[in-house]
């Protein structure tokens, strides 16, 4: 018989409504001996069942809660929830071969994610109890997908809360390629699935890179729009627009690879400027210099790590979302997005609005915006909402 977890009594509610995480503070009493790993059940103060998961006494979050019904967690359960996750998602044809198939806690299977480039699938395990499975997983997914290879990036610090090390490498099947291109629409994508951040690219900035672009193809001016894209990474807000662009990131590599994407694409070289810079610099060098842009793309990374960041994250997003203002041309256009879980979408929102206040400017939200569809939020997970953004209209 399983190990079983008991709760305390006013602790039970959120695990009855789906919440994927069992907390040590909600624990009253272990009962048995699992292994670090292993699969326990979790049971009401008067011994009724309430879920199943998987535990590891290291972590803050002590059980992960996979089913709720009394079934048995074995490869067949995983071959089932990971199909049902991949048969979710878009057709190959629609996505371009790039897509987020399974998203954690989101798609029911906390601690999992697995992102497919072409013919490639990456694999990141962000828990001892995913970590140990890998394998298993790797191989349902080689039987229901048939890919070429799939690659570990269990390369993120989340492991550490769970006792775990960083780890990258070939899982199954053979070593990808040193750039795997894909087609996305009429551009073609090219992914380093070894260095790239996250699994390779942000594909949850996908969707709203493609929107930009037929957002802005709609302007009678599109063909002469300045496009300033800060923290660019490899340029992916910037690839599809005709006009000019001009990406700004603060790491060398990422624009080499930037540089390297849009030659590929045949995007025209004078067109295109890539700029080693730190963007809070930059973007007072360009209020002085009045140097002014139709449409500038803010696409920070995660300011807030926790709740006890949010005001110095706030005074960051503040800044930014400030200057950028002032370098947008009459008519024009900000986008501008936090991807920090502390920072909700109404703060966000006042965040830019004082900003925008500040600039003396006048602003319009015409899209409030989130992460791709291929990474949907459960909503027995609030948390899994990180991305928001909104598309400003400045006059
Ligand atoms: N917009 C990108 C993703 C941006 S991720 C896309 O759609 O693909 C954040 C990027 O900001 C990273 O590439 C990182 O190198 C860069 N970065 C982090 N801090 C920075 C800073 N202070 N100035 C400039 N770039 C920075």
């Amino acid at each position: 018989m399983s190990a079983r977890i008991v709760i305390k009594a006013d602790r039970e509610k959120p695990i009855i409504n789906q919440h994927p995480w069992v907390f040590s503070g909600a624990i009253d009493e272990l009962k048995g001996r699992p292994a670090p790993g292993d699969i326990v059940d979790v049971v009401s103060s008067k011994g009724k069942f309430l879920a199943r998961g998987y535990w590891n006494p290291k972590s803050q979050i002590q059980v992960r809660l996979l089913t709720w019904h009394d079934e048995v967690i074995d490869g067949e359960w995983w071959a089932k929830m990971i199909a049902r996750s991949v048969a979710s998602r878009r057709p190959l044809a629609v996505s371009g071969g790039a897509q987020r198939l399974i998203n954690a806690e989101n798609d029911y299977l906390p601690g999992l994610i697995v992102d497919r480039y072409g013919d490639w699938l990456v694999l990141q395990a962000l828990t001892l109890g995913i970590d140990q499975r890998k394998q298993e997983i790797a191989t349902i997914l080689a039987d229901l997908l048939q890919p070429k290879g799939i690659f570990e990036r269990s390369d993120v610090d989340v492991r550490f809360k769970e006792g775990l090390q960083e780890v990258t490498g070939v899982l199954w099947g053979e070593e990808p390629p040193e750039l795997i291109s894909v087609a996305v629409e009429k551009r073609i994508e090219f992914i380093d699935v070894r260095k790239g951040h996250k699994t390779g690219t942000y594909l949850d900035q996908r969707d709203n890179q493609l929107m930009l672009s037929d957002f802005l193809s709609t302007d009678p001016k599109w063909e002469s729009l300045r496009l300033l894209n800060l923290f660019s990474y490899t340029g992916g807000f910037g690839l599809s627009h005709v006009g000019t662009v001009t990406n700004v990131d603060a790491s060398f590599e990422v624009l080499e690879l930037a540089e390297k994407i849009y030659a590929l694409n045949g995007f025209p070289e004078p067109n295109v400027e890539f700029i080693q810079a730190d963007v809070f610099e930059y973007l007072r060098d360009t209020v002085d210099r009045k140097i002014q842009y139709d449409v500038v793309v803010l696409d920070p990374p995660k300011f807030a790590h926790n709740a006890q960041q949010v005001d110095k994250a706030a005074r960051g997003y503040k800044d930014i979302n400030l200057n950028a203002f002032k370098v947008i041309a009459p008519g024009g256009y900000l986008l501008t997005f936090s991807c920090s879980g502390a920072i909700t979408r109404d703060l966000f929102q006042k965040i830019v609005f004082g900003a925008l206040a500040d600039s003396g400017r006048q602003g319009q939200v015409v899209r409030y915006l989130s992460q791709a569809e291929d990474h949907p939020v459960a909503l027995t997970f609030p948390e899994g909402e990180y991305l928001k953004g909104l598309l400003v209209r400045v006059f």
